[in-house]
């Protein structure tokens, strides 16, 4: 068969990271992959040049991941349609506010038979309520496709630290190609194929982070995050039961679920937002500028994506961890109370 062409849609903080990943491995397999990795990436002028040059020519993403080298055959392309045209594989990197727009534009794009991946940890809601961003994809695109989420904070990853993550595809054939295109000795692919519970957990754990990081706003200590951890697994698991019927109960063991809540309510960029929340009178947007330089937080979009949806199911009482990290964002909720949110869980009945 013929060498695979692959295609990343994305090129942030994680969309970097991905993209050494996967520039070094289609170098080691030749006749799997072909060689030329396009990365779709949105331009933007950098101290007075544009990023795609910037990343073309010195092989760094100095705005998104700076101080990682990038593999040459890594080639930033600010046009959506060149970088996805011809394509095999697509791998979808993007914040998820941006994925139905780009995912219009590559529309009557796609190769026939190409598969796709989303690494991307949020929720689009639709008419029908609230939907999964791989969903999105297959359906606008036509593509099967497959997701990966895992405990994987970029910059580790991009330092070769080792860590696990996981794939769901329901088709063991894509999970396993997409397993050989991004699969290291310090980054450990499980493949399953439960994907919309592994696809659940990525986003969920977003809000939950926020949790981690009001706690450490309110200088509570570990044990006060450990609750939070614990409690939101809990609702994750509950969100599942009620919108996803058939998750699996180990789904929630692999990396995707508990490593990553510990991952990133540890050291996310959404813990940090939990904390700044509850240090300043600021914005969200403003904090997102502030803290993050272009950077993205995900937790407080899905906390309001979920919320929507609880609302409108009539089910806040059973999720009181996701509502109250919603109304905090939100600036409706005092932080401080918090505590009691935690003390008089469902979970404790
Ligand atoms: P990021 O937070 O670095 O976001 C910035 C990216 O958004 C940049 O590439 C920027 O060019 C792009 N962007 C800005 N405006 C745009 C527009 N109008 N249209 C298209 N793109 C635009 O991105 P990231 O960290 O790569 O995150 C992407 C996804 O990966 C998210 O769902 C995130 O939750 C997930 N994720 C992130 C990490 C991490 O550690 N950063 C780890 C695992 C998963
Ligand atoms: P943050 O977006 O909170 O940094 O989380 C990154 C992540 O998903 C690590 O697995």
């Amino acid at each position: 068969m013929a060498p695979k062409s692959v295609c990343i849609v994305g090129s942030g903080n994680w969309g970097s990271a991905i993209a050494k990943i996967i520039g070094y491995n289609v170098q080691r397999q030749p006749d799997a992959f072909e060689k030329k990795v396009k990365m779709y990436m949105y331009e933007e002028i950098v101290d007075g040049r544009k990023l795609t040059e910037i990343v073309n020519t010195d092989h760094e993403n100095v705005k998104y991941l700076p101080g990682i080298k990038l593999p040459e055959n890594v080639v930033a392309i600010p046009d959506v349609i060149e970088a996805c045209t011809g394509a095999d594989m697509l791998v979808f990197v993007l914040p998820h506010q941006f994925v139905k727009k780009v995912c219009e534009q590559m529309k009557g794009h796609i190769k026939p038979g190409a598969v796709a991946i989303s690494m991307i940890k949020g929720f689009a809601i639709t008419g029908g309520g609230i939907q999964l961003i791989s969903h999105i994809i297959a359906q606008e695109l036509g593509t099967e496709c497959a997701v990966l989420m895992g405990a994987n904070l970029a910059k580790e990853v991009a330092e070769e630290e080792f860590c696990e993550t996981t794939i769901g595809s329901k088709t063991d054939s894509t999970g396993q190609l997409f397993k050989d295109l991004v699969e290291t000795p310090y980054f450990r692919v499980a493949v399953v194929k439960d994907a919309d519970t592994v696809e659940m957990c990525g986003a969920l754990k977003n809000v939950v982070a926020i949790g981690a990081g009001i706690v450490d706003g309110i200088k509570q200590g570990d044990n006060t995050k450990a609750a939070v951890i614990r409690l939101g697994l809990m609702e994750m698991i509950k969100f599942g039961e009620e919108f996803f019927p058939g998750s699996r109960r180990n789904t929630f063991f692999e990396s995707c679920g508990i490593a990553d809540l510990v991952a990133t309510c540890h050291g996310g960029r959404n813990r940090m937002l939990g904390a700044a929340v509850v240090e300043s009178d600021k914005t969200i947007q403003e904090l997102e500028k502030e803290i993050l330089k272009g950077q993205s937080f995900q937790g407080p979009l899905v906390a309001r994506e979920v919320c929507s949806m609880l609302e409108e199911k009539g089910l806040c009482d059973k999720f009181p961890m996701f509502v109250a990290v919603n109304k905090i964002c939100q600036r409706v909720m005092d932080p401080k109370l918090f505590i009691s949110c935690l003390r008089n869980h469902p979970a404790h009945l």
